[in-house]
């Protein structure tokens, strides 16, 4: 007999699985090939499941050629006319058959074909013996024992060193596992039977031999007094021979198929063994590895024994969940980015550009892709160890809601700005419409309609990120300072408004200023002081109080502008301050442009021309308002210095702003008043300065006061004396003309 593996049952090429696939070959090295095997055949998708079926025995006594017919593989066997050993190592292969005997078959069971150890040396074998039995042990549910009739009773055959391997072996291994203790189904297999001996009776003299066995093993400490039946359960077949009665070992093999159904326990028999219904699966003989990861976990199992490491079979399935925690978390999270990576991307590229972009139904869309992404990943690795299971999971977590977050945020700061815009835009817009329409709109309405609707198209926004149950996804304080950057954008665009109505209302004083102060001026042009003949019961205006009248139009027409200003700014909800600070500005402008007004009507040809309108009109017309006739007799000279010296009291007047009632100039600082506290920087940039009133200036009220410096006045007096003399010549020749005619 050939002792040595031979090329039959090498390894095969990845994806072909004709005799199975080889877990662990005869160099005793794990075959990575396994999980490819059982994805290939679907197996791995299956959750628990599954079942993982061994065979033990002896060489040769025809374990492979009952694994194929009972489950339709096609694990090499020794061919019957050269007789040498044919499987290495352990092989696994699914089974082929949906039915046995008309009975449907448990789903996926998984057959390992288990080398026989009769034909190698005694060292060797017993090695490998222990750490297959070891590594089956760790793994099946039910150990198929094959064994020929005729060794039954056989105390001290080949098969019983084997069984006593595999009881000393199980309790190595699961005397560390003492939370679960799992069961296993011995299954004998009773070959070549004859027939004459009957089942029941092999069968006890089996158990006989097994209680025996268990009783000279040396157990472990605390467990002296365990007894066999605390490990495993026992079930028992028999077959013909299949060369001699070929027909029936055929259909005896069928019905030992129908077996491999799953079961359940009904309670303990009369001798306290248990007792089931249905097929031999138990769903206590389930080492529970979930399917996708039952290659990683025998690996790491044949590794430990392999090594001869203690096989810690909890520490085992603890670090199967790290390794397929992990390996699950990275697959989950391919999909999860698929979904959103494109949406990191379009938010990552416009903030190069300095945009913010609102994405379109991004709650829906993350929220979904988170949900999808934890489903996914507790479907498939809540079957493994919980402790790790809930770790891996709280991992996973915060690594998607960390995503999630740098998201949303960037989602709710492009919310933010853009509504900040839109709201800016839209009120601006609104006001220059109403405007164009006539000015007749409401800003406080406009700015309030505006925010509200702003208001709830982010709260909107903000609202579709929310995740329930997940508090960082509450958003409401983002909502509150968003409201804040509102108002404070408002109060800006109040600003603005305020300056556009105090420039309408400062146009206005201007122009009803130069109407009434013009008036003022060119009432100088009559001699008489004052246009026409003084109303009923009123004094004949003078030119003496020129200043008093224009002071009190100025002070009428301000105070007028100022309480349209004030009305107005009040209904667009400005503060008092803001009102207080207009009201100042207005005031002073509105000096400003009285000062102007004045500058232009004492302008030299101006003023020169309504001085000698003055003049003309005291010297031409008598006191009844009838024009002189001139005759060579009429004192000309006397009439003429008489106006002339009238007139030119004007001048003196007219230098400076000065009231007849007080004898002194309006009291212009108590006008303006003190400078509100509200001003801010860049209320005062455009105002004139205004002597005696700001006092760094340099500039005193008495300047401020004066209308015609020291200069012109002279001048002016000159040129007014020169057009009067003009005058006077003209009177004096008509009067010699009118006695020669
Ligand atoms: P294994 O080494 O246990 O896997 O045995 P094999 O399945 O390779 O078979 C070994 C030899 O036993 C082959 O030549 C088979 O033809 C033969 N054989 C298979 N089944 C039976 C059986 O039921 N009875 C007998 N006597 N021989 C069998
Ligand atoms: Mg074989």
């Amino acid at each position: 007999m050939n002792g040595h593996f031979s090329a039959v049952g090498d390894q095969p090429a990845n994806g072909n699985y004709d005799h199975g696939c080889q877990v662990i070959d005869e160099e005793k090295e794990f075959n990575r090939n396994l999980n490819d095997y059982l994805q290939t055949m679907r197996v791995a998708e299956a959750g628990f499941n599954y079942h993982l079926i061994s065979v033990f025995g002896s060489q040769s006594t025809g374990k492979s050629t009952l694994l194929n017919h009972l489950f339709g593989t096609t694990f090499s066997v020794m061919s019957e006319t050269e007789r040498r050993q044919t499987t290495k190592g352990i092989w696994v292969s699914k089974n082929k058959r949906e039915t046995s005997s008309g009975t449907k078959m448990a789903d996926n069971i998984l057959v390992m074909d288990v080398e026989g150890t009769d034909g190698r040396e005694r060292g060797e074998d017993q090695d490998f013996e222990r750490k297959s039995a070891l590594f089956a042990l760790a793994t099946s549910e039910v150990l198929l024992i094959n064994i020929w009739e005729h060794q039954v009773g056989l105390y001290q055959g080949a098969n019983m060193g084997l069984l006593k391997t595999v009881f000393e072996v199980n309790l190595q291994l699961f005397l560390k596992d003492k939370n679960s203790t799992p069961r296993s189904l011995l299954f004998f297999v009773i070959r070549d039977h004859i027939g004459v001996t009957p089942l029941s009776a092999l069968q006890n003299t089996l158990i006989q031999d097994l209680t025996k066995i268990w009783s000279s093993i040396s157990k472990p400490e605390g467990l002296e007094q365990s007894r066999i039946e605390d490990y495993f359960d026992f079930g028992f077949a028999a077959l013909p021979h299949k060369i001699l009665q070929g027909e029936k070992f055929e259909s005896e093999v069928a019905l030992l198929g129908a077996r491999f159904t799953t079961g359940h326990r009904v309670g303990k028999g009369e001798d306290g063994a248990a007792e089931s219904e249905g097929g031999i699966l138990l769903p206590e003989y389930h080492r529970r590895i979930p399917a996708d990861g039952l290659s990683v976990y025998t690996e790491g199992i044949w590794d430990q024994i392999v090594n001869n490491k203690d096989l810690d079979l909890p520490t085992q399935q603890e670090l199967l969940a790290q390794f397929r925690c992990d390996e699950i978390s990275r697959e989950v999270l391919v999909a999860f980015d698929l979904l959103l990576n494109p949406l990191e991307e379009q938010q990552s590229q416009a903030s190069k550009l300095g945009k913010a972009i609102v994405l379109p139904d991004l709650g829906t869309t993350a929220s979904q892709a988170r949900e999808k992404c934890f489903r996914a990943f507790e479907v498939q690795a809540s079957r493994y160890h919980k402790g790790v299971y809930s770790r891996k999971k709280q991992e996973l977590e915060s690594k998607v809601d960390g995503r999630l977050k740098t998201l949303y945020q960037g989602q709710i700061a492009a919310a933010h700005k853009a509504g900040v815009a839109a709201f800016s835009e839209a009120v601006s817009n609104k006001v220059k419409a109403g405007q164009k329409a006539g000015g007749a709109y409401e800003f406080a309405e406009i700015v309030s309609n505006e925010k509200k609707k702003t208001m709830e198209i982010f709260k909107a926004e903000v609202d579709s990120l929310a995740i329930e149950g997940v508090e960082w996804t509450n958003f409401v304080s983002q909502n509150q300072l968003f409201e804040a950057e509102l108002d404070e954008v408002s109060s800006k665009l109040r600003k603005d408004e305020i300056r556009r109505l105090a420039t309408r209302v400062e146009r206005w004083v201007k122009s009803r200023l130069g109407d009434a102060v013009g008036l003022e001026f060119n009432k100088l042009g009559s001699g008489r002081g004052g246009s026409g003949a003084p109303e009923e019961g009123q004094k004949p205006a003078t030119e003496k109080d020129l200043w008093d009248r224009i002071w009190k139009v100025f002070i009428g027409i301000v105070s007028e502008a100022e309480s349209r200003f004030a009305d107005r700014a009040k209904s667009f909800d400005a503060s008092d301050a803001e009102v207080d600070v207009g009201l100042w500005r207005l005031r002073r402008k509105s000096w400003t442009a009285l000062r102007e007004k004045i500058e232009e009507e004492v302008m030299e040809g101006n003023i020169l021309l309504k001085l000698r309108e003055n003049f003309e009109d005291k010297f031409r017309y008598d006191d009844a308002g009838v024009p002189r006739i001139w005759r060579p007799t009429d004192d000309i000279e006397g009439i003429y210095t008489k106006a002339r010296e009238s007139t030119l009291t004007l001048i003196p007047l007219l230098s400076k702003f000065k009231l007849l009632s007080s004898n002194g100039s309006p009291d212009l600082i108590g006008f303006i008043g003190a400078q509100p506290s509200g001003v801010e920087a860049g209320d005062e940039e455009d105002l004139t300065p205004i002597g005696g009133v700001d006092e760094e200036d340099g500039k005193s009220l008495e300047e401020e006061m004066t209308m015609l410096s020291e200069n012109k006045r002279q001048d002016l007096v000159v040129r007014f004396k020169k057009t009067a003399d003009g005058v006077y010549v003209e009177a004096k020749r008509s009067a010699i003309g009118g006695m020669t005619q």
